[in-house]
């Protein structure tokens, strides 16, 4: 278990031989760790990325044979990749762009369905579709190149933040000191806790079935998106090729039952649900990976900087705010995180450390919209579309009717999930 302490050294750490030190350490060795520590090096910090898995290079994927996990984009995702030099570089015949949105109500009618459209938004894509070994593998390719970023493959024991700063021990030994450190440490972040901050937590007590399938009829660039009575929702996510991305949220044991089934038993599972939408609109399905099933829950920490004695710490990520996956926006909203920390550190006064109490606290300033806005109308969809009255079912399917006839809200909620970045 990670031990954290606050001291007050009388000599600073850094002085003893033993001790390496850095202008950052950022620990976690997921998207948002390393291409926070990329951005970090490439603004001219000494940077150092730790976690347990850094010492294998993701293999970039390749042939017929998808990623397990899969994710939507979004466009403040590719701008901030594009910044750290990452998006050119990657095979984009591995990613679809998606032009349109379609979603619906539980009886899966025309009527009850919200339609965004990026030829209506006068924008090219609403998002892309792609692998996260495809996005990582590029990441790590970029960071070994990167002579102000060093990786090491371990696992932070314990953590001492003083008034300068802070110093990680190792558990296979060694230390470092760093003026910041960043945790991308995700959902469970040892670091979160050990600093003792709290963090409100919600299990959905739902599973996400993922797996990846070949269909007959062309998916048209579209996102679907089914919510079923009872609170199940179903998204197809289109793949390069007659391909697309299920993810299927529902209850723990439906979700270990859906694990057991075979080809045609998916079929006939389909065919029973939205009354038979999804195969009229895919055509045949056939299963292309092994499904995989993971918890679904919300978490947002009360605060994403160190305690105000010495804040010294910055959240990023799931570390800082995990959500439903119903929107496809828990990583974009981390990568964003990454965005905005990149951006105060970058256009720093020359005086302030990259630890300055005045910059942390930016960061978190505008962080705490975004990340509240995205937690609360995820929640909120999620639970809108879990009630099985009659009355509220009605209600939610003339609602999705409604808001497809409003060009505004349609606008908005189309600038919503494109994002708003900027760098400097
Ligand atoms: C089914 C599903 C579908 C999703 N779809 C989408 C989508 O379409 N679009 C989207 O934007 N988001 C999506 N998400 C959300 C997305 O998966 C997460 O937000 C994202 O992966 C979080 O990345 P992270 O880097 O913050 O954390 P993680 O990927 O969890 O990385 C944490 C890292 O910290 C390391 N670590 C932990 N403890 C220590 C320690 N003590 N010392 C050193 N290292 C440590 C771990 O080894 C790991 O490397 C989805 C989520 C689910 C469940």
């Amino acid at each position: 278990m990670l031990e954290v302490h606050q001291s007050h050294p009388s000599k600073t750490p850094a002085q003893s031989a033993k001790i390496r030190s850095a202008d950052v350490v950022v620990v976690g060795g997921g998207i948002t760790g390393k291409a926070c520590a990329l951005g970090l090096a490439q603004l001219g910090l000494n940077t150092i990325e730790i976690a347990p898995d850094l010492s294998q290079i993701t293999l970039a994927p390749q042939g017929l044979e998808w990623g397990q996990r899969i994710y939507a984009f979004s466009p403040s995702t590719q701008k901030l990749l594009a910044h750290l030099q990452i998006w050119d570089a990657l095979d984009h015949s591995r990613i679809q762009s998606v032009r349109d949105m379609r979603i619906y109500g539980d009886r899966g009618e025309k009527n009850d369905q919200l339609h965004l459209s990026a030829f209506e938004a006068g924008t090219p894509q609403l998002a892309w579709i792609g692998e996260s070994n495809l996005i990582e593998s590029t990441l790590d390719q970029a960071s070994r190149f990167q002579n102000k970023l060093e990786r090491i493959s371990d696992v932070i024991d314990k953590i001492e933040v003083d008034a300068e700063g802070s110093t990680l021990h190792l558990k296979n030994g060694g230390a470092i000191r760093a003026q910041l450190v960043v945790a991308a440490d995700g959902a469970n972040s040892p670091i979160r806790s050990e600093l003792g901050i709290t963090a409100s937590e919600e299990n959905y007590s739902q599973n996400a079935v993922v797996a990846n399938w070949t269909c007959t009829y062309p998916h048209l660039e579209t996102a679907f998106q089914w919510f079923l009575p009872g609170g199940d929702i179903v998204a197809m996510l289109p793949l390069p090729g007659k391909q697309v991305s299920m993810v299927w949220s529902t209850s723990p044991e439906h979700a270990a039952d859906l694990l057991k089934l075979d080809q045609a038993q998916w079929q006939e599972r389909f065919n029973s649900i939205a009354n038979g939408a999804i195969g009229k609109q895919l055509g045949e399905l056939s299963l292309n990976s092994n499904p995989v099933a993971f918890p679904l829950r919300k978490i947002r920490a009360t605060r994403f900087i160190g305690p105000e004695s010495a804040p010294k710490v910055v959240l990023i990520g799931d570390a800082a705010h995990v959500m439903h996956p119903l929107a496809g926006q828990g990583l974009n909203l981390g990568l964003r995180d990454v965005a905005v920390l990149l951006n105060i550190l970058g256009k720093r006064e020359s005086f302030r450390s990259p630890s300055d109490a005045v910059l942390l606290r930016r960061y978190e300033r505008q962080r705490q919209g975004d990340t509240s806005a995205l937690l609360w109308v995820t929640d909120k969809l999620k639970k809108l579309f879990s009630a099985s009255s009659s009355t509220e079912r009605q209600l939610r399917n003339w609602g999705l009717g409604m808001v497809n006839k409003s060009h505004f809200i349609k606008q908005r909620l189309i600038e919503r999930a494109l994002g708003d970045l900027d760098f400097e």
